[in-house]
């Protein structure tokens, strides 16, 4: 579902849907500005996910190895950097827990959104039909050719490819990520695509296939402020 995304003064963009919660502050960051993240990771592009309640004091600013955090600390803000990844911040409606994911191609295969799931669940009781997700600018499948060896690894999550053809595809990450989302239980109106794409809008993206040497990168973070 397409909710409107709004693009604050600040540079950065924000979804209605998860702007109706007022214990929360979320928002996705362009190259004109980025939202705060108190807690970040040393992104690996896996599956990890890391409770951020469960990180030292010490170990909060990008020392721990992971892609996605979890959390339900009040004033806390957890982000992941992005720049053509697919970045996707969730709320639990009801029991207030946030989560905040990068999923590249590597973590969308090995269903890192879905592993987020799970995880929320287990630490704080996440169902998922209470889940919000937005997902913010990435790249599309309109810039996003990969090989025959990065498209196989989807072939479960787009049977409509068929077997046969094995082909260099346009892949469609944040359709993947979708999909984790909806395969875990989340309602389908509740899943909220900005349709940005990274390596389509320059002016207001880094992005990481169109200037591999630019080290530029937006921060996408949500955190619970009550
Ligand atoms: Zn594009």
């Amino acid at each position: 579902m397409s909710a409107s995304f709004r693009l604050g003064a600040d540079g950065i963009y924000r979804c209605d849907a998860l702007q109706q919660f007022l214990w929360q502050e979320h928002g996705f960051g362009t190259r004109r500005g980025n939202p705060p993240a108190d807690v970040t990771l040393h992104q690996v592009h896996s599956n990890r996910v890391v409770n951020a309640n469960d990180l030292r004091s010490d170990r909060t600013d990008g020392q721990t190895d992971g892609d996605a955090l979890i959390s339900d600390r009040p004033r806390e803000s957890i982000g992941i950097r992005t720049a053509d990844c697919v970045p996707i911040l969730l709320l639990d409606a009801k029991n207030r827990a946030v989560a905040a994911v990068h999923a590249g191609w590597r973590g969308a295969a090995t269903e890192i959104t879905k592993q987020t799931l799970l995880a929320l669940r287990e630490a704080f009781g996440t169902n998922p039909s209470a889940i919000y997700a937005a997902i913010g600018p990435c790249i599309r499948p309109c810039c996003y050719e990969v090989g025959e060896e990065v498209a196989a690894r989807f072939s479960a999550q787009f049977p409509e490819w068929g077997r046969e053809d094995k082909a260099r595809r346009n892949l469609d990450l944040p359709e993947a990520n979708r999909r984790q989302l909806l395969a875990g239980g989340v309602p389908e109106d509740r899943v909220f695509d900005c349709c940005l794409c990274t390596a389509c809008q320059p002016e207001q993206f880094y992005s990481y296939r169109r200037e591999p040497e630019n080290p530029g990168r937006m921060i996408s973070s949500i955190a619970r402020l009550a």
